[in-house]
């Protein structure tokens, strides 16, 4: 006859009932969310009324596309930053995500997702089409751009982010999972292209030729790129069929202040 002891070893039983549960993660993900997006009055970070608060004080400003900003109104924040952050993650304002670098502040990573939808491609599609972004960090901004597009590709130098923004991608609903790539996204990354919409977070001092290359006709690139005296400007590449044959139009907007890309993996 067996003896019952308590506590309970831990060895049973209990590793493997978690690997059994892991394939329904995203289901019961799901319903965690539509609890919290039901709940009536929202005080905690975890109810989906502070992000409300949020994307309500960006469409007051009148200027930033209402289908980003119904996107960044599904993406919580707050589990992408560091848990003593969590409280500010709704005001608008960049973060510490850890190896030097930062989140992007909401308003900013709205006007950047506008400039992309704007482009002609974008505009007749209504969505991002295939995208590549440059610069997962924590993969926030990935986050809302899964809700925009048809696909995703990401890709981060610093291998202690990619697998951060691995984890925390996993952990919240998205129609489809980003492909997350660990390497120099200076080379873009042909295997997925070419892309209708490319978009960097993090300043180099000209647009590498390999973005050019991967950006598809009606495409278009939305980038901070070094500008002589100016600084550091958002740049815009768009690529158009001119007569059958492929030009490259090129504005400069407002000037930003990006983390530097950099060469390399790390
Ligand atoms: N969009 C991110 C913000 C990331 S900050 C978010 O929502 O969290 C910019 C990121 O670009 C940093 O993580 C930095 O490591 C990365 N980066 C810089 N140069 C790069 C390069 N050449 N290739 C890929 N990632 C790069």
């Amino acid at each position: 006859m067996s003896v019952k002891r308590f506590p309970a070893s831990l060895k049973s039983g209990i590793a493997p009932q978690r690997e059994l549960l892991m394939p329904q993660r995203h289901l019961h993900q799901a319903t965690v969310d539509a609890a919290r997006l039901a709940r009536p009055s929202g005080t905690g970070l975890d109810s989906g009324a502070v992000r409300q608060r949020m994307v309500s004080r960006l469409r007051a400003e009148g200027k930033f596309d209402e289908r980003v900003l119904a996107a960044m109104a599904t993406v919580p924040r707050h589990e992408f930053v560091d848990s003593a952050l969590a409280a500010q993650a709704y005001e608008d304002t960049a973060l510490p995500i850890g190896h030097g670098q930062t989140i992007s502040k909401p308003s900013v990573v709205a006007h950047m997702l506008g400039l992309l939808m704007a482009g002609s491609g974008a505009r007749q599609r209504g969505s991002l089409g295939r995208v590549l972004e440059i610069g997962t960090g924590c993969g926030y901004q990935a986050a809302v751009i899964a809700m925009l597009a048809r696909h995703l590709t990401s890709i981060e130098r610093l291998q202690g982010l990619h697998d951060k923004a691995k984890l925390n991608l996993q952990r919240i609903v998205l129609p489809r999972a980003p492909r997350l790539i660990w390497g120099d996204g200076r080379i873009g990354h042909a295997a997925s292209g070419p892309f209708d919409s490319i978009i960097a977070a993090a300043g180099g001092e000209d647009i590498p030729p390999a973005w050019t290359e991967q950006l598809a006709p009606g495409g278009r690139l939305v980038a901070p790129t070094a500008a002589g005296s100016r600084g550091q400007v958002l740049v815009v590449l768009d690529h158009v069929i001119d007569g059958g044959v492929s030009r490259w139009l090129r504005s400069e907007h407002e000037a930003v202040l990006f983390v530097p890309l950099k060469s390399g993996v790390v």
